[in-house]
This record gives structure tokens, sequence and C-alpha cells, in this order.
């Protein structure tokens, strides 16, 4: 069978569909996505929905920044409605380096706009009155930062994009390209289909890579699984994400009760594994039981896995990647591309259609940073 479009999507997660919408908001509309299997599927529909400004590099602001406001909006942008709680995100700090780095994030978040905030153990203590603060010297905080739910979003943006004309291939990969000179002609898919195209995206997540190796190159995007759980619910006790980088965890309550959380294994080797572990398990409880003590006899309702998109300074990587002019990537997000997505989407739709980005200039995340070893890596990541 041959197919053609205009725009190529590979990948139906939230940053492929985010791209699509922005597109068809342009007046692209002959957009077609192709993802291996349902949307969300991915990373996207596996992650905490955690949304937050509070980052130590100006691009990573900037990014959470422009996308919070779209997450706010989202329902009269979209017509979607995508549960989004804005409970702040609270980061404590348990060493005196911490608060100094701190002071540092608040300043230069502040200066973008960003409402965030050193805050003292007291203050600590009036947003999370039954956490454990014996430890923490100081804390930032961040109102506007918040959570919502990856699959809403992900069809809002898919159902708004629809509407316009955009299509969406499901449970179909692509499997190989046919170029010809500098460019990307053809996508091959695994039923043999041929889809005849005049610019193609990467958007495949932590499967970035794989994608790209079938035109022979290597991007530096690793996949590492990660684990998350969910407890049974529980009374509302708790209302911002905590991020703790100190003891390596993140959590938040859900509105139905239940505490989400997750953590970045140490001794996680690169792989494409998403099966759970009874380890995770066990080291998570303990490290949220330091927190919440009282949690002790709750259970765990539910865990599973996904996979972060790393790179080595823990940015994206958004443009051409190769020789090929037609040919883009957006990756690498390294565990907060949920968060991003609106601003992704909107920026590379600007690519496409204007041939640059208006929004956000995005010459901080070409992988030719890599090669000229030119890269400031992100502190806040967990
Ligand atoms: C446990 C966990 C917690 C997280 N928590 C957060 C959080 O709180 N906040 C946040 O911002 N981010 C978080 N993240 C990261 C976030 O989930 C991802 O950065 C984001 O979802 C990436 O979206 P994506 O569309 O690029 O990738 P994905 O959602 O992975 O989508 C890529 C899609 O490409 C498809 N695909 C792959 N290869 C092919 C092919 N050859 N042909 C067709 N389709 C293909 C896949 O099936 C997949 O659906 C978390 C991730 C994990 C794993």
């Amino acid at each position: 069978m041959r197919e053609s479009c205009d725009i190529l999507i590979i990948g139906g997660g939230v940053v492929g569909c985010s791209v699509a919408f922005h597109l068809t908001q342009f007046g692209r509309t002959d957009v077609l996505v192709v993802e291996r299997d349902f949307l969300a599927s991915g990373a996207t529909g596996r992650c905490g929905g955690g949304i937050r400004a509070q980052w130590s590099t100006e691009g990573n602001i900037k990014l959470a920044q422009h996308s919070i406001k779209e997450f706010e909006n989202f329902k009269e942008i979209t017509g979607a409605e995508i549960q989004f709680r804005q409970g702040g995100y609270l980061l404590p700090a348990y060493t005196q380096e911490m608060v100094e780095q701190f002071k540092q994030n608040v300043s230069l978040q502040n200066k973008h706009g960003v409402p965030s905030r050193l805050i003292s153990p007291e203050e600590v203590a009036e947003i999370v009155p039954l956490m454990n603060r014996s430890e923490i010297l100081a804390a930032t905080f961040c109102p506007t930062d918040g959570v919502a739910n990856p699959f809403l979003v992900t069809d809002g943006y898919a159902n708004a994009a629809r509407r316009k004309g955009a299509r969406f291939l499901l449970r179909r990969s692509v499997v190989g390209f046919r170029t010809s000179g500098s460019r990307v002609q053809t996508a091959i898919l695994d039923d043999g289909t041929e889809i005849d195209c005049s610019l193609v995206l990467n958007a495949a997540g932590a499967w970035a890579g794989e994608v790209t190796k079938l035109l022979g190159t290597e991007i530096p995007v690793t996949p590492y699984r990660h684990q998350i759980l969910v407890t049974e619910p529980l009374e509302i006790i708790h209302r911002p994400m905590v991020i703790d980088l100190y003891h390596n965890i993140y959590f938040s309550q859900s509105e139905e009760g239940g505490f989400i959380t997750g953590q970045t294994d140490e001794d996680e080797k690169p792989s494409f594994n998403m099966m759970n572990s009874w380890r995770f398990v066990v080291e998570i409880s303990r490290k949220l039981l330091y927190h919440y003590p009282c949690l002790r006899k709750v259970n765990v309702l539910r865990q599973w896995a996904g996979l972060y998109a790393v790179t080595p300074d823990a940015q994206p990587i958004l443009g051409r990647v190769n020789e090929y002019e037609n040919f883009f990537c957006a990756t690498g997000w390294s565990g907060h591309g949920f968060m991003i997505s609106p601003a992704v989407g909107k920026i590379m739709a600007e690519l496409f259609v204007f041939g640059r980005p208006k929004t956000l200039s995005i010459e901080e995340y070409s992988i030719e940073r890599f090669k000229k070893g030119e890269f400031i890596r992100e502190k806040s990541v967990v």
C-alpha cells in the first residue's frame, strides 16, 4: 500500500500529539502520526504527570513557564479537561550546599517570572504538616507547579488535531526509510505500507535512537527503566509534589488519595526493560516511610515502569541530527518531557511552518553541543 502526507510524526506520545496539534493550529493539517501501539502507550502513559518550573537552567525554566500557561488554559485551547491541579512543588534542602544551590535556582527562576521562593522549615510545616521535617534546613516552593493527567493531555491534543484533519495510524511501526540525496522521501511500515512525506519528525521517546539508526545515525539518547507505584487511597493529607533530591525520591498524593512515588535507580543499566521489580517496592517504601511514618500500614495498589530517554546533560535534543535536511528529532527528555510538551509542540511546529521557532530558541538543544562539548547539565532532575 502507498500513502502520502506532508508531515510524518513517528510516535504517538504526548510530544508527537502536541506537535501534531500545534501544526494544525498553524494551518498545516496534512499531518500523519504513526504509533506502534496506542496513544500514550510509551513513557507518557507511565509518567507521574508532574509539571514544574523549578529548574536550574534557563532553558528548562522558559520551556516549563510557557507550558504551564498552556496547561492552565488547556480547555480553551483544545476543548479537553486534563485534571490539572496546581498544588505546588516542594523541594526540601538537607545540606547547606543544597540551600546555596536552591538560592541560585530561585533567583534565576524569579528573573523569568516564576513565583518560587525559598522557605523556612516553619513554612514547610504549614504546607505539609504531617511530613517528617526533622532534618530539613530550608525548601523551595512554587505554588503554580502541579500535576495533570498524561492520558487526558495526549488525547486532548490528538482529538483537537484530528478535528482539524490530522490522521493517526495506530499499531503500526516505522521500520525503515527510503532516501534520495539529502532527503528522506519515504517511511516504510511493518506491514509494508510506504508513506511518502516532505518532512519527518522522530518523536519516538526512548526509542528515538532506534528510529534514527534506521538512517545510519547514532544519537546520544539512552533508555533507562524508571519505576513508580501508587498506594491505596487515603484521606488527603498532602497537597504538593515533593522532589527530594537528597534522598532521591519524588511523591505526591492524587485527588483520589493514593500516594504516587518514584526514584532514579542509580544501579539501573540502560535497557528497554519495562518490568517491575520487588527491589524497587522495598527501596521506595523505605524512603516514603522516612517522610511519612504514618503510611506504615498502607498497601501498595499498583506498580509499573516506563523508560526515560536520557542524554548526557539531561536536556532534550531538538532539531536536525544528521545530513538529512527534512528529518528532525524531538527527544532526550531525561524524565521531564511531559511537562514541557506544550512548549516543545509549539516550537517544533513553528520550526516546520516558519523555518525557525518564534516562541523560544532551540539552539541550545542542538545535537551539535555534544560534538563541541559545550553543554550545561540540568541539576534538578530526579
Ligand atoms: C516512571 C516515569 C515517571 C515520569 N514522570 C514524569 C513527570 O512527573 N513529569 C514529566 O514531565 N515527565 C515525566 N516522565 C517523563 C515523560 O513520561 C516523558 O519525558 C514523556 O512522556 C516523553 O513523551 P514522548 O512523546 O517523547 O515519548 P513516549 O510517550 O515514550 O512516546 C513515544 C512513542 O513512540 C512510539 N514508537 C517508538 N518507536 C516507534 C516506531 N518505530 N514506529 C512507531 N511508533 C514508535 C512508542 O510506542 C511511544 O508510544 C516520567 C517518565 C517515567 C518513565
